[in-house]
């Protein structure tokens, strides 16, 4: 296999002189470069290179005419590149030498390197966009002048790096400070510079947002800079994929230059950036272990770190080494298709980075994300393994690889006489209406949402047939139902959140309205990022029922949530638990096919007709769902009431209403309320959208309106956000 070997630089000096030679000579001469060049590139402009050869034969005679430079991008920084003082760790001159292997990758930046496209998989602090985008910038503007685009997650994030990196680099480095035209000041003719816009004789420096609808689809520029793809990816408009559209707008220029690069933020099979690294040489930078007798290349892995001491094994033969000798000792960036006509493409992970301490900036990160992990909050160990490590997080629930069936069921409340176990406080409940049954989900939680299954279960009937037996069973097995603790305390559904969309919307309207507020109708909406509960609306439906209040439920967020509970192994905050008999038969409705439907979805990456990447949960359309659904309007239900379940004494009914009766279902027996639903006019949506939900007292289910708890207003945060 073809390697590239380290590459000494012992000759600096030397080096520094002729680079200042030669730019005196070009200094002279770039004026009338740059007429003969603008000349040329009208002509050819509009010309991609794989044009017919007549065309080639132009190509060729406007790179005689004007040849690329001959310093590259590392020996133009190392000459005149400052660093300011202002935000930087180590201000001065700049040392490639303090991290040798950017070199490379920075020389392939240049305009004399044979490749039209350079990749970086990176670390956040690694100095790779000093080195890439900073060196890039101020080569160009110095030596090669031609317009750029540099491209960033926002607009924000465009702002802060040409207000913080940019203008004081520029300040701070003569070669590029008056070149580069100030902020409202004309010179000559040409346009002033603002924040976003750099002007420097031969070109321009655009800097734009991948969030902003304009900027990435103005005229074509020769050398295009993405910083953090993944991050423009997740941030893009609805205009399409941010990144292709940038680079599509180098396609006319033979002497097109390509620069990405991020950090791996996006999960496994959903990266912006992976795909462009893998479309290249492949290059993964590899350290020599110190020990002299094995001096074996390798990858430099965190799974081989010794957390304690903050030393890493050799693969090979087995020897701790500390951060120092490691680094001291030869690297190679190991190209797997050196022969790659286009692309050289670079991974380093953050134990390259001469910025990261392994001991404080790795080792302790690390296992302080790793507790919050432990108890179900993995958010800070995903950020860790993306920006420290430069690795992809493979987040657990994206797909249930667990055996919920076989590991997550344990024995509790499905002996007679006792319901819920003891650890639940509240209990809420979802109901998916189809067109042939009504599915639904009662979950019990307790502190930390730590959850348990109460009861899952269908009701076969047509609801759209006036007074269906469906509705009647809703009512007693849901919202009339009365759950036992194994002390004998009571507690009943507090909230039912009822799924309206697609098949019998006024039906379900009907049956919610006068059931508010202890029954909702909500409308599930798809899309990353959304809230759980997005806002509610009292809706008007003359013909149907005046004020029936609609919550909007971000759905995909409900999944993502639920499936990273999933890949919680131990009891406590966040767990889920499943009830099953004694000799390991199902109960209460969890089945082995249940366990089957609430894992039926999976989390992908598609791309819309626009090229604009979505993450959506996809299933095979013949596998039902409505346990997954179920369950999460279940949790949603949970969200919309705003208790602190840490504070809040068990939901407990203090008074049992006269009119209960004891039925009898298979082989157990369940307490049901019997009384009509009773209805109370006069009342619209407003009620609940006001802020109030304090006002949740269920006394109109309770006989006679005596207090059954009065949870919301002590232990609730007091209201609700719309
Ligand atoms: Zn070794």
């Amino acid at each position: 296999m073809p390697i590239h070997r380290a590459h000494r630089w012992k000759e600096q000096g030397s080096k520094n002189l002729f680079v200042k030679r030669f730019k005196k000579l070009s200094q002279k001469n770039l004026e009338k470069i740059l007429k003969v060049r603008a000349l040329i590139a009208d002509l050819i402009h509009g010309w991609d290179d794989r044009s017919p050869r007549g065309m080639d034969d132009w190509v060729r005679g406007f790179r005689l005419l004007s040849p690329p430079p001959i310093i590259t991008v590392s020996e133009w920084a190392d000459a005149y590149r400052h660093i300011s003082t202002e935000f930087a760790a180590e201000p001065g001159k700049w040392h490639t030498s303090k991290f040798e292997p950017m070199r490379e990758v920075m020389d392939s930046c240049s305009p004399n390197s044979r490749y039209r496209r350079v990749v970086l998989v990176k670390p956040t602090q690694s100095g790779g966009s000093e080195a890439c985008v900073l060196n890039v910038i101020g080569y160009t503007i110095d030596i090669n002048p031609r317009s750029m685009l540099v491209v960033f997650p926002t607009l924000d994030s465009c702002e802060s790096f040409s207000k913080e990196r940019l203008e004081p680099m520029i300040m701070v480095t003569p070669a590029i400070a008056d070149k580069v035209v100030e902020i409202g000041k004309m010179r000559r003719g040409t346009f002033a510079s603002t924040v976003k816009k750099k002007k420097y004789p031969g070109g321009f420096l655009n800097m734009v947002g991948a969030n902003s609808t304009t900027g990435l689809s103005s005229r074509p520029v020769p050398i295009v800079i993405v910083d953090e793809v993944d991050l423009c990816i997740q941030n893009a408009s609805r205009q399409g994929n941010p990144v292709k559209l940038a680079l599509s707008r180098t396609t006319t220029f033979f002497d097109r230059k390509e620069i990405l690069l991020s950090s791996p933020s996006n999960e496994e099979g959903e990266s912006g950036i992976i795909p462009f690294w893998e479309d290249g040489t492949q290059a993964r930078l590899e350290r020599m272990c110190p020990n002299f007798n094995c001096a074996h290349f390798q990858i430099l892995d965190f799974d081989r770190m010794d957390l304690d001491s903050g030393t890493l094994c050799c693969e090979k033969c087995g020897s701790y080494f500390p951060q120092w000798q490691w680094h001291r000792s030869e690297f190679r960036w190991h190209h797997h298709l050196i022969e790659h006509p286009t692309t050289a493409s670079y991974w380093m992970t953050g134990l390259d980075s001469p910025w990261l301490d392994w001991k404080v900036d790795l080792c302790e990160d690390y296992q302080n994300c790793k507790r919050m992990a432990d108890i179900g909050d993995d958010g800070l160990l995903r950020v860790f393994v993306n920006s420290k490590l430069a690795k992809q997080y493979k987040r657990k629930g994206k797909r249930v690889d667990i055996d919920l069936y076989h590991d997550r069921r344990e024995v509790y409340g499905c002996h007679p006489g006792c319901e819920v176990p003891e650890g639940v406080i509240l209990i809420t409940a979802g109901v998916d209406v189809q067109d042939s049954f009504i599915a639904y989900d009662v979950t019990g939680w307790g502190r930390g949402r730590e959850s348990w299954g109460i009861e899952t279960g269908e009701f076969q009937g047509d609801p759209r047939v006036p007074d269906s037996e469906v509705w009647k069973q809703l009512d007693q097995f849901v919202y009339n139902r009365i759950w036992r603790y194994a002390d004998g305390s009571y507690i009943r559904t507090r909230l039912v959140f009822i799924d309206s969309q697609g098949h019998c919307t006024d039906d379900v309207y009907k049956y919610c309205k006068l059931r508010h507020p202890r029954v909702f109708a909500i409308k599930g909406v798809g899309g990353q990022g959304q809230p759980i509960i997005i806002g509610g609306k009292a809706r008007r439906r003359p013909k149907v029922v005046e004020g029936i209040w609609l919550i909007k439920l971000g759905v995909d967020t409900l999944k993502d949530e639920f499936h990273s509970r999933l890949s919680i192994e131990k009891p406590g905050p966040g767990y889920c638990h499943w009830p099953m008999r004694e000799n390991g038969m199902p109960c209460c409705g969890y089945t082995l096919e249940y366990f089957e439907e609430i894992v039926s979805e999976q989390r992908e990456l598609t791309y819309n007709k626009s090229g604009f990447a979505e993450y959506r949960w996809t299933k095979n359309k013949m596998d039902p769902n409505e346990a997954l659904d179920c369950r999460n309007y279940a949790r949603a239900a949970l969200e919309y009431l705003k208790v602190r379940l840490e504070q809040m004494p068990r939901d407990v009914i203090t008074f049992l209403p006269n009119d209960i009766e004891q039925v009898e279902i298979g082989d157990k027996t369940i307490v049901v309320q019997k009384s009509e639903i009773k209805t109370k006019t006069g009342r619209t949506g407003r009620r609940y959208g006001s802020g109030t939900i304090g006002g949740l007292d269920v006394s109109e289910t309770g006989e006679s309106g005596r207090e059954e708890t009065r949870v919301k207003t002590r232990y609730g945060a007091g209201g609700t956000s719309f």
